[in-house]
């Protein structure tokens, strides 16, 4: 659904590469971490997908088109990397004027579950200058769904949130994700608040694309032992996460749910 080959990025003036060499695939569907240390380069791979910004080398392909080639291959996309809201429309009159600005009127019967779902219904008369900051991040959230984007790109959606905050709009994503099948990239820079959301993690370093892995994959300790252990098949036989590769080095499954 979208490839990104050897993607590269230097900011006008710039002495390094803010994004070099990046390549990977998303597939439909997949929820995708991005994940790094601030400056690590995710917010610079996000505009580009957005195409808020050019890449200085490289290709982006969105269902094997070159994503900067062609006008409207945005259309499916949703997006919440900066604040799109107007303070001081109502939050029901922000998503109308939204869909009017991108030529979906069409979607205005999505205002009220979205706004139901991201939990400001009930306050959907007042306007977000004067929200809370949870709310300001779900009143973002609710301008990247009501479109029925089919690929979400997000940054940063959690930061300055609670650690409730962060459970709720977890949920909300989730849930929206898979009832309709939407591909997403979030980014954050802890992998924890992504645990329960993600299929599958990028992780930036320093603008290179550092490693990528599955989630949801036990974490592995290995504990390298001074002595060969003599019967090391008995060790696995009374504790089912401990295997032993050569008597010499113990792999142990550390379980994600000890409290
Ligand atoms: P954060 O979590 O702090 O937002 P990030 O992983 O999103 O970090 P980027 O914002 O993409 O990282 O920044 C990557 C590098 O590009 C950094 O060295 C940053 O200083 C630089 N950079 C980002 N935006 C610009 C810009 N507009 N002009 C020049 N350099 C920039």
């Amino acid at each position: 659904m979208l490839e990104v080959d050897n993607l590269g990025k230097r900011y006008p003036g710039a002495d390094r590469m803010a994004l070099h060499d990046v390549s990977f695939t998303v597939d439909q569907g997949q929820i995708v971490g991005l994940i790094g240390k601030n400056g690590a380069g995710k917010t610079t791979m996000l505009k580009i997908l957005a195409k808020a910004q050019r890449p200085t080398c490289g290709m982006v392909r969105y269902n094997r088109q070159d994503l900067f080639a062609h006008p409207g291959m945005l259309d499916d996309f949703g997006i919440m990397i900066a604040p799109v809201f107007y303070p001081h429309l109502s939050a029901v009159r922000n998503l109308e004027f939204y869909l009017d600005v991108h030529g979906k009127s069409a979607c205005r019967r999505n205002i009220r579950p979205v706004l139901e779902l991201v939990e400001l219904w009930d306050n959907r008369d007042r306007k977000p200058a004067g929200f809370s900051f949870g709310m300001k991040q779900r009143m973002a959230l609710a301008i990247a769904l009501v479109a029925d984007p089919k690929f979400m790109l997000l940054d940063e959606p959690f930061v300055g949130l609670d650690p409730d905050g962060i459970l709720e709009l977890v949920d909300v994503l989730g849930r929206w994700a898979r009832e309709r099948s939407v591909t997403m990239i979030v980014s954050s820079h802890q992998l924890k608040e992504l645990d329960s959301l993600c299929d599958r993690y990028l992780y930036m370093e320093n603008g290179t694309l550092a490693d990528q892995f599955d989630g949801k994959q036990p974490e592995v300790t290995v504990i390298a032992l001074r002595r060969p252990i003599d019967d090391p098949g008995s060790l696995s036989v009374r504790f089912p996460d401990v295997s032993v590769s050569d008597a010499r080095a113990m792999h142990v499954e550390i379980a994600s749910d000890i409290p």
